[in-house]
């Protein structure tokens, strides 16, 4: 595994108060993986508006040299990691130029896992997209501190191996992906003091609303998913987001892998969740109790919302998110979901009930057939076919450890790609 520390002058800061010692008046101090990417750029928006309560301490992204150049110079982190060695190369020269030298710069994986769980942290928010971040949102879990996920592809494709370690941990988990902090913010005070490990019936809860809007393609016809341009599927109606994500919604596989999240999050079955389409996506989840009552959470589809949630949990700040007109908001709609539209959602469902090797191996396939479809190698509904003859093959595999999971991604999407090889 390639690990190259480049230091161009200074030194760390000293240590500081881990997130649990963290006095009121201390500014807490942020490590955002992908922060180059939608959320990425969504954090330091909510950030920039509060530089009293917040201070930017590491800036982490794949290979996007000028992006981050400009969050260095508005933000002046400690340090930055670029996982590609050429754009951290890249990146020293440029911070050279902008008399930015002091800001240490480091690349490969392990410079992500260290940057995730170094002692000067408070809170990582955790938006890498895929598999990519699970060893580093794992690595800050272990190391205790305040994990805001996003990326929620890591806890689908480890589990219950994520869980454990959170309960071997003192880390506070806090939901960012919009449906999972709507339920977290519906639900009583005790179970949001145990993500993980909720026991929602005992708090009267008899159902997890999970709405989705149904994405670019809800109203197309069928017959013409086949035909579907990259373009027109990062086309979300509500939503501003990464490319792979974008795909996944218009697939439904984001909502497929957001039922497994849900599952591990709030610690449920899977038949304690329902999704509910609602194209609008003014809800954006609710909780359904024994007595009748439903709790949602509203608000415009504006991600900084959940963001500044989980950053100040459990105060409330500005997001810059516009207050809701309810004057202006067209009617509520809601549907139930057609599988045979969104088949990617069927499987991830069967994948929660087979267990873990499906998860993982379901997460891994789609990772690689979303990039062939984006690169348009592959037709939008190869997606799903892809997607179920891998699930289908590794289903039986033994996931217990994380080198386990490690191996079966890895198995998976040679799989994978050799389907997707076959079919040119
Ligand atoms: P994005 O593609 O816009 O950004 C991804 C970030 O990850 C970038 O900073 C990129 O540099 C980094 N990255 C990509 N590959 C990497 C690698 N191999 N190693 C290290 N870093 C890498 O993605 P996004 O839309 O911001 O989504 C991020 C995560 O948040 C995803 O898991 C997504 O499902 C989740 N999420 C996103 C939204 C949203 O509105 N965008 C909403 C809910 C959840
Ligand atoms: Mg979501």
């Amino acid at each position: 595994m390639l690990y190259v520390t480049f230091f161009l002058a200074g030194k760390m800061s000293p240590i500081e108060n881990s997130v649990k010692t963290t006095k009121t008046t201390t500014r807490q101090k942020i490590c955002i993986l992908g922060s180059t990417g939608s959320i990425g750029v969504s954090t330091l928006d909510v950030i920039s508006r509060h530089p009293d309560k917040f201070s930017v301490e590491c800036l982490t992204a794949y290979s996007k040299v000028d992006e981050i150049l400009k969050q260095c110079q508005q933000f002046k982190p400690k340090s930055v990691v670029m996982v590609n060695q050429d754009a951290a190369t890249q990146l020293m020269a440029k911070l050279v130029l902008a008399n930015l030298e002091e800001i240490e710069v480091s690349s490969g994986e392990q410079a992500l896992v260290d940057a995730a769980q170094a002692e000067a942290i408070d809170t990582v928010m955790a938006a890498i997209v895929g598999f990519a971040g699970l060893m580093p949102t794992l690595a800050a879990i272990k190391a205790s501190k305040k994990v805001l996920l996003a990326n929620k592809e890591a806890l689908v494709t480890s589990g219950q191996i994520f869980i454990d370690a959170l309960k071997n941990s003192n880390a506070q988990l806090l939901p960012i992906d919009s449906e999972h902090n709507a339920i977290f913010q519906c639900l009583p005070h005790t179970e949001q003091q145990r993500l993980g490990f909720c026991q929602l019936s005992d708090a009267g809860v008899s159902k997890i609303l999970l709405t989705g809007s149904g994405g670019p393609f809800r109203t197309l016809p069928v017959n013409e998913l086949e035909n579907v341009s990259p373009e027109q599927a990062c086309a979300h109606p509500n939503w501003d987001m990464g490319r792979k994500i974008s795909v996944d919604s218009a697939t439904m596989m984001n909502k497929g892998l957001e039922f497994i999240e849900a599952k591990w999050l709030f610690n449920l079955q899977p038949d304690d969740i329902k999704i509910v389409l609602h194209p609008q996506s003014t809800i954006h989840s609710m909780v359904q109790y024994r007595d009748g009552s439903v709790i949602a959470q509203m608000g415009d589809p504006d991600m900084r919302t959940p963001i500044a949630h989980a950053l100040a949990f459990p105060q409330r700040i500005d997001s810059g998110v516009a207050p809701l007109d309810f004057f202006n908001t067209t009617a509520f709609e809601f549907e139930s979901v057609d599988f045979v539209k969104y088949p990617n959602l069927k499987l991830a469902i069967d994948a929660c009930y087979l267990g873990q090797a499906a998860c993982t191996a379901l997460n891994a396939a789609n990772e690689i057939a979303v990039a062939a479809f984006l690169d348009k190698q592959i037709k939008f509904t190869e997606i799903a076919k892809i997607n179920e003859t891998s699930m289908n093959k590794f289903v039986s595999e033994k996931v217990i450890s994380i080198d386990d999971v490690v191996n079966l991604d890895k198995q998976v999407r040679n799989f994978a790609s050799s389907l997707i090889t076959d079919s040119q």
